[in-house]
């Protein structure tokens, strides 16, 4: 096999072609890496690569392989990073200056069950700092970019780990998603994005934005792949309080299964229509009526409460964030900043002029609006309110998974937007997350499956599945079917119509 024909496979295939001998770890690690090494010039979705460290990994699993061990059956198949996992004698930056040059002393259990499962890591990718945005230009190491159009963002925060997958250079990355930052990605990017139930991957070791709705997660190119993945890394953990202490549902044979006969789908009247670009309303409604044509039945469904959770989440988050980020305070990790013109500066000091250095502008916005809705005073009016919001939301939920079985919504209201479009108007780039935030705040699970290209621009749609809590099984269920009618209309991934990238390209941020 070549080496193009190797990063063009997806992870269910590279298991197998790894699982018969017919190729080894090294020589896939190695394909992957010579990918990176012509396209991420241009596409910048790392961080940081480890060449030495994944090729490493890969010839322990040969190794292992050749002497007659059994081994997982992702063994051998890399995997990319997002750089809010700490990983053990690698960087970790969350896309941050507070943090350059920190490296953990430890793995996040997410890490270390990739790594017991002899998956070598090929590197960690690019993120919006401390995973607060929708396309990556608030990474303060500059932005990826979306691989159907070098001028457009690849989706935030996650937007190396889709940009990664969706270039190739890995076949399988990990992403977080505390708003949407993995299905938004993954709906302009043309790949598949899970994020699993609030509890059912282990946060240890994920650097926190917001902990009651941080959620780690499958990047991948086939629903299959993410089921894999998933299971990889679920079930519980006793190092995260909020861990679930249940089995990590069947979601790799529902993949496998891909039957939606007789399930209801409910339409949410709420996350349609108004708001959402024509070419993104019409692929939802055509992937609608495919799954419908493989024997679903649809229902529609209200969410009156969804109006709010915009606003709820622009509270709550906040308010999370400012706390979770006191901890960057010059004593502990990364950047230390001596202040300007001081001759013995005060503790206090130097924490100001280092969080004054080390945090870009949205994190500032964020901590400055989070510490005054938690303030005594405001407290009721707007923290207490916002979580009152998050219970109707999660009562909607509920009423609604009374009458449909998972509900569906376009992922995000419009396809990849051009760098700079919305990087002035905070307002305008959180509204990008109208559809998936709902989820994160009812602790749900949610994942984006490509629904086709918008007519007006030629850009990947996203078709957003969601379930009840601990029904992840039937996210894939429901994208299993929805990929394979649309594989099959297509004549095969939707990533084979994305223009190739030339291998001598480089961009500038
Ligand atoms: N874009 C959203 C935000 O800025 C979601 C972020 C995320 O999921 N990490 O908060």
């Amino acid at each position: 096999m070549t080496a193009s024909d190797l990063t063009r496979s997806t992870a269910a295939e590279l298991a197998d072609l790894l699982s018969a001998g017919s190729v080894s770890a090294r020589e896939v690690a190695a394909a992957h890496l010579e990918r990176t090494a012509a396209v991420d010039g241009a596409v910048h979705s790392y961080l940081h690569v480890d060449a030495e460290g994944a090729l490493a990994q890969a010839d322990d699993v040969d190794r292992r392989r050749a002497a007659g061990e059994s081994l997982h059956r992702l063994a051998g198949v890399p995997i990319a990073v997002k750089d809010v996992m700490a990983t053990q004698g690698l960087p970790t930056t969350c896309g941050s200056r507070i943090l350059e040059g920190w490296v953990p002393p430890y793995d996040a259990t997410l890490v270390s069950r990739l790594r017991a499962a002899g998956m070598p890591i090929l590197g960690k990718t690019n993120m919006d700092e401390f995973a607060m945005g929708s396309s990556t230009e608030h990474s303060a190491y500059g932005p990826s970019r979306n691989p159907w159009d070098l001028d457009r963002i690849p989706g935030g925060s996650g937007g190396g780990s889709s940009s990664v997958v969706a270039s190739f250079q890995a076949p399988l990355a990990i992403g977080t998603d505390t708003g949407g930052s993995i299905r938004q990605p993954a709906a302009v990017t043309g790949t598949v994005g899970t994020k699993p139930t609030y509890g059912g991957v282990s946060r240890y070791g994920l650097v926190a934005l917001a902990s009651s709705l941080d959620q780690a997660g499958p990047c991948t190119r086939t629903v299959l792949d993410a089921a894999l993945l998933h299971e990889v890394i679920g079930g519980h953990d006793p190092l995260d309080s909020t861990s679930i202490d249940a089995p990590v549902p069947p979601v790799v044979e529902a993949a496998r299964r891909a039957d939606v006969t007789g399930l209801r789908i409910g339409i949410v009247r709420e996350l349609t229509g108004e708001g959402f670009q024509a070419g993104v309303q019409t692929r939802f409604d055509e992937a609608v009526a495919h799954l419908v044509d493989a024997g679903a039945e649809v229902v529609e469904v209200s969410c009156p409460s969804f109006t709010y959770a915009l606003a709820a989440y622009y509270l709550i988050l906040p308010s999370e964030a400012s706390s979770n980020l006191a901890k960057f305070d010059a004593m502990r990790y990364g950047l230390r900043v001596a202040p300007e013109g001081v001759d013995a500066p005060s503790a206090e000091q130097v924490m100001a002029a280092t969080r004054d250095a080390g945090f870009g502008d949205e994190v500032k916005r964020r901590i400055i609006l989070g510490t005054y809705a938690l303030s005594s005073g405001y407290y009721d009016a707007y923290y207490g309110s916002a979580q009152k919001v998050r219970r109707l939301i999660a009562n909607d939920f509920t009423a609604a998974f009374e009458t449909a079985d998972v509900l569906v919504s376009p992922t995000s209201p419009t396809t990849a937007f051009r760098f700079g479009d919305k990087l002035d108007d905070p307002m305008a780039m959180y509204l990008n997350d109208i559809a998936t935030i709902p989820a994160n705040l009812a602790g749900i699970p949610g994942m984006s499956v490509p629904s086709g290209l918008a007519e007006e621009d030629g850009l990947p749609t996203g078709f957003q599945i969601l379930a009840p809590a601990m029904a992840d099984d039937r996210l894939y269920a429901v994208g299993a079917a929805l990929e394979a009618r649309l594989t099959a209309a297509w004549g095969g991934s939707i990533l084979d119509r994305a223009p190739e990238l030339a291998a001598t390209t480089t961009k500038e941020a």
